[in-house]
């Protein structure tokens, strides 16, 4: 469970107010505001607030005295312009604050992402909860044999069954130290600034981040792909699935030109331009190396 009944009275109590503003609001987003969207064992994603829609977008763009906005179409082809052409600080106009819940060895990717402001849980200041994310069996996989960076195989059976007692019984001995460390009972008690270090990295944190729309795009793009480890991905598709709904128009422009799309070298298109008069072109009469080839094919192939 994520979410505590107190936590969740919370979250109820905030849906619960509305403040009139002149600023512009985004109907899809108000629709997910303050609302926790689970993701893995325990975490979530929520949005605590945000800035701008699409026709903040638009108003940037053209610098406009009003709302900025001119017919749906124009918008729309506004925003898919400055996509197509990397003009991306309209796109900065928008910023979205989540509130994330996530184990620790997903925080530590997720915390690469340097153009974000971040305020984290303090484990010196307060107790860690015992919440550790442990795989569901269908995402306890083999080493890749062909990536070294990723899981192949489902494991299964026996071998299966035990990491899972190894995740569970490792994660709940290391909190009971902890607990044991920390606690003040019949002695001084270790301080928390110490006592975590002890703690594995599948245990949940939290934090508040906020980002504009143009780097959460460029989080999006690495973290919801399939190269990205599942455990962040599905976070990135839960922020993706938020931000269809605050910015479609954008979105839909970012699907298209940015998930969709693919950046193709300039020998790369030198072939395709061979393959579109006839030629057959093949890895060895190409000029890429096999690597290259073979991203190649799998962006022709789709
Ligand atoms: C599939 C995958 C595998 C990865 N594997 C590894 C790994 O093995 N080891 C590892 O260490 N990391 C790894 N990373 C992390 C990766 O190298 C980046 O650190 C991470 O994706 C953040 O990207 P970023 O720097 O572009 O994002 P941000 O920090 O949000 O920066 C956005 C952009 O701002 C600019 N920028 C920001 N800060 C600076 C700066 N100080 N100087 C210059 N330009 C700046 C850059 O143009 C950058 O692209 C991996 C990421 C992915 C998606």
């Amino acid at each position: 469970m994520p979410l505590s009944p107190e936590q969740k009275a919370e979250i109820e109590a905030s849906r619960g107010q509305t403040a009139q503003t002149l600023r512009v609001v985004s109907p899809g987003m108000e629709a997910h505001l303050y609302t926790a969207h689970e993701v893995l064992d325990h975490g979530f994603v929520r949005v605590i607030d945000y800035m701008g829609d699409d026709s903040a977008i638009c108003q940037a763009a053209r610098v406009s005295y009003g709302k900025g906005t001119k017919s749906v179409q124009n918008d729309e082809g506004l925003i898919r312009y400055l996509m197509r052409h990397w003009h991306s600080t309209p796109f900065e106009m928008c910023e979205i604050k989540l509130h994330v819940k996530l184990p620790v060895f997903v925080a530590r990717q997720w915390i690469r992402h340097r153009t974000a402001n971040v305020n984290e849980y303090s484990a010196r200041y307060s107790i860690m909860d015992r919440e550790f994310y442990i795989p569901a069996p269908e995402n306890i996989a083999a080493q890749s044999v062909v990536n070294n960076q990723g899981r192949g195989e489902v494991l299964e059976g026996e071998e299966a069954a035990r990491v899972l007692e190894i995740l569970k019984t490792d994660s709940g001995r290391a909190y009971d130290n902890y607990e044991a460390m920390i606690s003040q009972d019949g002695q001084q008690g270790l301080a928390r600034e110490l006592a975590r270090m002890n703690l594995p990295a599948n245990i949940y944190t939290q934090w508040y981040w906020k980002v504009d729309l143009h780097n959460l795009f460029h989080f999006l793009r690495l973290r919801a792909d399939a190269h990205a480890q599942y455990e962040i991905r599905v976070y990135a598709e839960a922020i993706a699935a938020v931000v269809a709904d605050w910015v479609p128009f954008a979105y839909k422009a970012f699907e298209d030109y940015r998930m969709g799309g693919a950046t193709l070298s300039a020998t790369a298109m030198e072939c395709v331009r061979r393959m579109l008069k006839g030629e057959t072109v093949t890895q060895e009469t190409s000029g890429m190396s096999k690597g290259e080839w073979r991203e190649f094919e799998g962006v022709l192939r789709g």
